[in-house]
C-alpha cells in the first residue's frame, strides 16, 4: 500500500477542485484536505461549478483515490452551543447541506470539530452535540462519515479527550456514520503524550475502538505538552519533534489512513512540498524553513 499523504489545498475559482488537486500534485501529495469554500463562514457556491468530473480524471491520473480525501467543516460550526442555540441549529443546517456538497463531490469523509460549551460546561455541550448530530443523521441521506476531530482545549472546547469522542459514538443514533479525526498538534496539546505512539494507539483503541480511525492530521505544535493553545507548528520545529510525527506517519496500524498536513505557511510560501518530502523519506533537513524563501 502507498502512503496517502497531503495537505490541506484551497478551492481558487475558476477551476476549484481542479486547483486543489494539482497544487496537491505539484506538493508531491496523493490524498488532500478541502474546504467547499472558506473555512470560517458557511457560504458556498454550487458544487456544479467545480469542475468535479475533470478533477476526478485527473485524480485517477495521479493515483489520488477519492476515498482518501478529505473534507473539513467550516470551523465556526458549533454543535454544543446551548447558550445561544440558534448557533447549533444553523449548524444542523449546514452539515446536512455540507454532507451532499461532499457527496457530489466524490468523498466520503466529513472532518468536524466537536464543538464548544461556551460557559455551559462539557457535559451540557457533549449532550447538545450527540442531539444535534443525531438531527443531521435524521435527516441526511448521504453515507458521508462524520470524523470527529479530537480538539486541543483551547478556550471552551470540548471532544479533548478519548472519551469524550467516545461518549458523543456510544450517544449516535447513527454510530456507523461517525469516525475519529486524530490531530498530533491537538491530542499533545491537549496533553497527551506523542512520542509514544504505541501507547497512544492502545489507549486510542481501548476507548474508542481502532476501526473508528479515518484521518490523522499531521501537525508540530508551538507550544509545550498540555498547553491547549492549538496553534500549529512546521514540522520539526516545534514541541512535538520530527521524529514522533515520523511515527505517526509510516506506522503499519495507520497505513490505510491519509495523514494531511495543516503547518502554517512561511510568509506566504507553502510548506507542504518539503515538509511531505521529508516525511515520506524520513529525513529531516535542519533549517528548511530558511532553503523555500
Ligand atoms: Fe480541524
Ligand atoms: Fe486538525
Ligand atoms: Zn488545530
Amino acid at each position: 500500500m502507498p502512503l496517502f499523504i497531503g495537505s490541506h489545498v484551497d478551492l481558487v475559482a475558476p477551476d476549484y477542485l481542479i486547483h486543489a488537486v494539482e497544487t496537491s500534485i505539484k506538493n508531491g501529495a496523493n490524498t488532500m484536505m478541502i474546504y467547499t469554500g472558506a473555512p470560517q463562514n458557511s457560504i458556498r457556491k454550487p458544487t456544479e461549478i467545480m469542475k468535479i468530473q475533470e478533477a476526478h480524471q485527473l485524480m485517477k491520473m495521479h493515483g489520488m483515490p477519492l476515498d482518501k480525501i478529505i473534507v473539513h467543516a467550516p470551523y465556526i460550526i458549533n454543535l454544543g452551543n446551548t447558550i445561544n442555540p440558534e448557533t447549533a441549529t444553523i449548524g444542523v443546517t449546514f452539515l446536512i447541506r455540507e454532507l451532499t456538497r461532499v457527496q457530489s463531490m466524490g468523498f466520503s469523509t466529513l472532518v468536524l470539530h466537536p464543538g464548544a460549551h461556551v460557559g455551559a460546561g462539557s457535559e451540557v455541550a457533549l449532550a447538545s452535540i450527540s442531539e444535534r448530530l443525531n438531527q443531521v443523521f435524521a435527516e441526511d441521506k448521504t453515507n458521508v462519515t462524520i470524523a470527529l476531530e479530537t480538539m486541543a482545549g483551547k478556550g471552551s472546547e470540548v471532544g479533548i479527550r478519548f472519551e469524550e469522542i467516545r461518549y458523543l459514538i456510544d450517544h449516535s443514533d447513527h454510530p456507523e456514520r461517525l469516525g475519529v479525526c486524530l490531530d498530533t498538534c491537538h491530542i499533545h496539546d491537549a496533553g497527551y503524550d506523542v512520542q509514544d505512539i504505541e501507547g497512544i494507539l492502545k489507549s486510542f483503541d481501548q476507548i474508542i475502538g481502532l476501526d473508528k480511525l479515518k484521518v490523522i492530521h499531521i501537525n508540530d505544535s508551538k507550544n509545550p505538552k498540555g498547553a491547549k493553545k492549538d496553534r500549529h507548528e512546521n514540522i520539526g520545529y516545534g514541541a512535538i519533534g520530527f521524529e514522533a510525527l515520523t511515527r505517526f506517519v509510516h506506522h503499519p496500524q495507520l497505513a490505510h489512513l491519509p495523514k494531511i498536513l495543516e503547518t502554517p505557511w512561511i510568509d506566504e510560501l507553502t510548506p507542504y512540498a518539503k515538509e511531505i518530502a521529508m516525511l515520506k523519506s524520513k529525513q529531516l533537513i535542519q533549517g528548511w524553513r530558511e532553503t523555500i524563501k
